[in-house]
This record gives structure tokens, sequence and C-alpha cells, in this order.
């Protein structure tokens, strides 16, 4: 499905990528299979997951079929908060794999989520010069190319105007 001389524009905003390959195996839509599946239609549905043992009560990212913890097998998905802190980041502002080459600068990172895991992902919405360690963010979600979901993270509003975290 390439769509070669789009001309007519049935949904009003076009991307100005042309040709439009999925680009599978990038760090943006990395492999999906059986076993990850629910985190990513979860990610479609605006829903992050983490992973939570029941065995020592620690939860993890990436998803894992046991627990990095302990060992334990026991572990089930549980729906993150989508609240995190910003660990560390890095500005790209060269990247000659598709997709990233057409959307440099961005800002790759790695953010702590309220669970606990360290989670690498992408800040938006934020200018470099904003950026914090430790700064509150809250998870979004942002379609690829190819239709896969991916959650990135912004700065969270003022907490103190929000009574609670809208989990909707
Ligand atoms: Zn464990």
């Amino acid at each position: 499905m390439s769509a070669g001389g789009n001309g007519g524009g049935s949904t009003g905003r076009t991307a100005a990528a042309p040709g439009g390959t999925a680009a599978a195996g990038t760090a943006a839509t990395p492999d999906i299979d059986d076993f990850t599946r629910p985190w990513w239609d979860a990610a479609a549905e605006g829903r992050l997951l983490v992973r939570r043992c029941a065995a020592c009560g620690r939860a993890h990212h990436y998803p894992r079929e046991f627990c990095p913890h302990c060992w334990s097998e026991d572990v089930a998905w549980e729906q993150a908060s989508g609240r995190a802190a910003l660990y560390t980041w890095s500005v790209v502002h060269r990247n000659d794999l598709p997709p990233f080459g057409a959307r440099t600068p961005y800002t790759a990172a790695v953010v702590d989520l309220a669970e606990g895991p360290r989670m690498m992902t992408e800040i938006v919405e934020c200018a470099e010069a904003d950026l914090r360690i430790g700064m509150e963010l809250e998870v979004a979600f942002r379609e690829e190319d190819g239709g896969v979901v991916v959650p990135v993270f912004r700065p969270a509003p003022d907490v103190s105007r929000r009574a609670r975290p809208s989990g909707a």
C-alpha cells in the first residue's frame, strides 16, 4: 500500500515522508510477537502496560516472561499510571535510519516509570532547553507510519491542577 501520487488527500493531514515504508525493526517499531502483542494492543488503546511479579512484587520493563529480579515466572500484565520521571536523554540531530531521519532533531530518553521500571522512549512537546533530570512526565501515544502506536512521554501538566490521573 504505497501511496504514489497522492493528490486527493481524503484524510486532512498528510505526512511529508514519501513512500511510507513500514521500517520494521527500528527502535520505534520493535518486533511484535505473540508474547508482546498485548503490550502493543494496549498501546493502540492508549494504555501503557508493565509486567509485575507476584512473587517479589516488583514491576519490570521491557516485557519478559519471567521476573528479571527474582526469576519467577509468576508475572502478569498491569496497567501503568503513565507517569514517569526523566532519567536521562539525548537529543538526536542525525539518524540515517528511517523514519528517524525525517524527524530530527528528536529527544531519545530513558525515563523512570512511577511503577519502578526504567524505559527507553522519546520525549515530545518539550524544548531541549526545558528538559530537566527528574522532571515529571506523562505518557502520550503516537501512531507511526506503519500504524503501530508507540508510547512517548511529554511534560506532565501541573499536578496540583489535577485532582486525579485520568485513567480513561
Ligand atoms: Zn520477582
